[in-house]
């Protein structure tokens, strides 16, 4: 087996892995670190919990401390993520990776203040982890110029689109230098990435370390049919019965998250709930109370969870199914990380078919059904027939504003309400510092700042918003 003594890395970034007890490259990191040192894009199918940001940073460090520093304002390698969980988190990794070595980092992204990030800037950046939406309001600002770039990331590019970056990213494209290197990372390869694929890598090395849309061999998945208004009884039986202590249970929607949270407190289960709605502070509590063993169950929407870096963690519980079936994919890649096993088990409904048809059309397999003895539907879950998945739903706009990601219906806000987040963020700039699309840009930044509040160099972001401000959903643009 290769190990990373063999990689041609700098002595300063091994001694830096060494200290984060890696002892063997992940198969991405195997495949990707030698593609990047020989200068090479890279297009890997790759979901989190593989060791793919190490995959991308460790040779990218490697090839920016041989270089000249960024000039003032400027960034050498831009790593573009969706969510400011996996941005910060992205970050961290960059900042622990370069510990040893003369390498300046920072992580922007919307929510908070812009000024410590404009600051930040200032000096110029080796590394640039950003938010497509805030990334553009500082180049808006003059505080970055991309003249200097010579690698780009794009990670977790599946994500990016579903969450509708796909016009931030093509005018931040057109932005760059041409010469450069592109590494592009994403749990599926749907056609629409591919696509994307085709305008930004080059003759890429490409790297698959989980077959194409296929779950990590090393999670047992199965699913449990049972009526949907017995999901929360079965899930508080499972959770008392097993004594599980580490359990990711993702529900569609934020109140869902809610109710479960209180369902399981009153049964004496310890349990949070971490979604759009909550404060940065109040998630990065709950993570910390989960990572600590505090709390035994952490009730998550999809967009909350996504970057979460829980190591090994042992139980995924889908309390209800994703309806973009890729998200399954994600969300069971929660567990069986970096070679631990774990179990991911499906609360499905009949109401459910559809969706859990799209699930198994999309990991070519059907899930195991086992049945919770005392939970037996009454409403039986018909034999599915695994099928194409579904296309994520477009939100449809104008009236109201859909919530895409907690797919909850949300109430239109008042004409004139305006925005602020509270701490002086770029509202007023989604306005005046854009033309023409400037209306849709600054929906669609809004809506970044709703899931990518953000920092600069660091991840404590303070995403506070006025008592009783009716949150902005994010809206989807038309894609390209
Ligand atoms: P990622 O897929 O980049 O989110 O990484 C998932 C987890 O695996 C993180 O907690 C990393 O710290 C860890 N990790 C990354 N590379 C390795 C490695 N070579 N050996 C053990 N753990 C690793």
């Amino acid at each position: 087996m290769t190990q990373f003594s063999e990689l041609g890395l700098a002595d300063a970034i091994l001694k830096a892995v060494a200290d984060q007890g890696y002892t063997t490259p992940s198969p991405v990191q195997a495949q990707a670190i030698p593609a990047v040192l020989a200068g090479r894009d890279v297009m890997a199918a790759a979901q989190t919990g593989t060791g793919k940001t190490a995959g991308f940073t460790l040779p990218m460090l490697h090839k920016l401390q041989q270089g000249e520093r960024a000039s003032a304002n400027r960034c050498r390698a831009l790593v573009l993520t969706p969510t400011r969980e996996l941005a910060a988190q992205v970050g961290e990794n960059v900042a622990d990776y370069s510990k040893y070595l003369n390498i300046r980092s920072a992580v922007v992204f919307g929510g908070v203040s812009i000024n410590p990030q404009m600051i930040a800037l200032r000096r110029g950046v080796d590394v640039l982890v950003a938010c497509p939406g805030r990334l553009l309001d500082l180049y808006q600002q003059k505080a970055i110029r991309f003249d200097e770039v010579e690698f780009l990331v794009l990670d977790e590019a599946d994500r990016m689109l579903d969450m509708g970056f796909i016009h931030d990213i093509k005018k931040i494209l057109a932005l760059l230098p041409k010469n450069r290197q592109n590494l592009m990372f994403s749990a599926t390869f749907s056609n629409e990435i591919r696509t994307l694929a085709k305008g930004l890598v080059n003759d890429p090395v490409e790297i698959d370390v989980s077959p194409r849309n296929s779950t990590a061999h090393t999670v047992e998945q199965w699913l449990i049919p049972v009526d949907k208004k017995r999901k929360p009884e079965v899930l508080s039986h499972l959770l008392k019965q097993h004594g599980w202590k580490q359990v990711l249970v993702f529900t569609r929607t934020k109140h869902g998250a809610n109710r479960l949270t209180t369902h399981l407190q009153d049964r004496g289960i310890t349990a949070a709930a971490i979604h759009g709605n909550k404060s940065q502070g109040a998630r990065t509590r709950a993570l910390a109370e989960f990572k600590s063993g505090d709390i035994a169950v952490l009730v998550a929407t999809d967009i909350a969870a996504r970057g979460l870096d829980i190591e090994q963690l042992p139980h995924v519980i889908n309390f209800e199914l994703p309806n973009v079936a890729a998200d399954y994919v994600h969300r069971i890649g929660r567990t069986g990380r970096a070679g631990a096993s774990g179990e991911a088990i499906a609360l499905v409904c009949a109401e459910e078919l559809e969706d859990l048809e799209g699930i198994e059309g999309l990991i070519g397999k059907s899930i195991e059904r086992r049945v919770q003895e005392g939970f037996e539907p009454n409403t039986p879950l018909p034999v599915s027939r695994p099928k194409s998945p579904r296309k994520p739903k477009k939100a449809k706009q104008p009236k109201g504003f859909k919530d895409t990601f907690d797919r909850e219906p949300r109430a239109p806000r008042p004409a004139g309400s305006g925005r602020s987040n509270g701490n002086g963020g770029n509202a007023g700039r989604s306005s005046s510092g854009r033309s023409g699309s400037a209306q849709k840009q600054g929906e669609q930044k809004q809506g970044e700042q709703r899931r990518s509040s953000g920092s600069s160099g660091n991840n404590n972001g303070g995403n506070s918003r006025p008592a009783g401000s009716a949150p902005r959903r994010p809206r989807r643009p038309a894609q390209g």
